[in-house]
């Protein structure tokens, strides 16, 4: 197949070259940007001989092209050096309980993060809260104040899909730009293990629903050069593991595959499986149960901290995602950019590919195929215009990983 644009790779020697000015170049995440994704745990033996290339695909090509991108769209990760903020606080007359700040790990920490903010909340003795956000953070949170016998109302400018958790890629990623490496505390890693390993556990019961909320698929990690050779982008701050040393329990081990074990253009390639999050279906399902629980959902915009005296609740749980920056003038939380383009749905395509050395990933959602590409200049970008250049050199980049396109 003809793909009328040049390589990412070249494209992003290009781009750096001419030099986005200012910007940062950028690390490559292990989760949220699929790159490290299966690289850790010890090599298993290799299979026995598989299909060549000249047999048929034991996968489902995909159909990369630029025609087929249907959208798409970007949005800031909250990133904060420390990790997130979750504690409460006194501002005029109401108990705020914040809990925002989730980078890269949003949808997968959502869970455990909740279960933090919600005795906050629940402490200052009151039965009706308020929650301040209706993204990943807000509706875990709301729903599982619910379910500590709470009575909420949700308060946001805006709601799933415009929220941008509705943005995300939307696989687990618990250690994705979650905190930087130097300001990783034990006592940081203690909460953020405990959030991981609560949430895991949630999302493994809402597993088998109808619409697929959640799913395992497998993942195929591919490089052009040995996995474990250096290939960060320069620029961002180191990030923990976390997921490497405190969750290797919960991770499915990586399978080393030989050339002529699948069907893949790259040398180096390597199969686990990662959980999916259909987030259109997902987000629905959320709000659902917060309405069907009696929940209450107000559009209302904040403009400072001041504003929260107008609301109506004396406890509030302050889910406003990066937001906050703004809301409370909390420049602790640094905006990384991030693109997704979403190709049309092709159900046949029941994995997902993170290839490593261009830095671009596909995420086999029901809604989509979603196209990721990292960026030397997304950290520290607040730029939400969407590059369609850059998307379609992705798209380009994973069309030529398949024989015969
Ligand atoms: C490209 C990309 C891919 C990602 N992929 C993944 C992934 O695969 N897995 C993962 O776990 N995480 C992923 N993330 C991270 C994840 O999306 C975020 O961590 C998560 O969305 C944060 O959720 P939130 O609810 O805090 O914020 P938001 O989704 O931004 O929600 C904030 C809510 O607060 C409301 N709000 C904000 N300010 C105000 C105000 N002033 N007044 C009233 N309401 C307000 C908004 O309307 C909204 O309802 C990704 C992020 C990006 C950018």
């Amino acid at each position: 197949m003809d793909i009328p644009v040049p390589s990412f790779k070249v494209m992003m020697e290009r781009r750096h070259f001419l030099g986005r000015a200012g910007i940062a170049l950028a690390g490559w995440s292990a989760h949220d940007s699929h790159a490290a994704e299966g690289d850790a745990g010890p090599a298993a033996p290799l299979l026995p001989p598989g299909p060549t290339f000249a047999q048929p695909l034991p996968l489902a090509p995909l159909r990369a092209s630029a025609d087929r991108i249907i959208a798409l769209s970007v949005c800031t990760r909250p990133f904060r050096a420390k990790g997130p903020r979750i504690e409460s606080e006194r501002i005029g007359r109401k108990t705020v309980i914040h809990n925002y700040g989730h980078g890269g790990s949003g949808w997968s920490l959502s869970w455990g993060s909740a279960r933090l903010a919600v005795p906050l909340a629940k402490a200052s003795g009151e039965k009706h809260i308020a929650v301040i956000g209706c993204g990943a953070i807000g509706m875990t949170t709301a729903v599982l104040a619910q379910r500590a016998g709470l009575k909420v109302r949700i308060y946001a400018k805006d709601r799933p899909p415009e929220v941008r958790s509705s943005w995300a890629t939307g696989i687990w990623s618990p250690d994705s730009r979650v905190c930087t490496l130097d300001q990783t505390t034990p006592e940081f890693e203690k909460q953020w293990e405990g959030m991981a390993r609560y949430s895991f556990r949630m999302y493994q019961d809402l597993l088998g629903l109808p619409g697929d909320p959640v799913e395992w698929r497998d993942n195929y990690a591919l490089a052009d050069t040995p996995f474990g050779a250096p290939n960060a982008m320069q620029g961002e701050p180191a990030y923990p593991k976390l997921d490497e040393y405190l969750l290797h329990d919960l991770r499915v081990k990586s399978q080393t595959l030989a050339p002529g074990q699948h069907p893949f253009r790259v040398p180096f390639v390597r199969r686990s499986s990662r959980m999916v999050f259909n987030l259109a279906a997902y987000s629905r399902l959320l709000l659902n149960d917060f309405l069907i629980a009696g929940g209450e959902f107000e559009i209302a915009e904040l403009n400072s901290a001041k504003d929260f005296a107008g609301i109506r609740e004396k406890t509030l749980i302050n889910c406003t995602g990066y937001g906050a920056r703004a809301l409370l003038g909390d420049e602790s939380i640094i905006p990384v950019r991030g693109q997704t383009a979403r190709l049309i749905p092709q159900p046949e395509v029941n994995y997902g590919l993170s290839y490593s050395t261009q830095h671009v990933s596909m995420t086999p959602r029901r809604d989509g195929l979603i196209v990721q590409a990292s960026w030397p200049g997304d950290f520290n970008n607040t730029d939400t215009t969407p590059d369609r250049a850059v998307a379609e050199a992705a798209v380009a980049s994973l069309a030529a990983l398949f024989p015969g396109t």
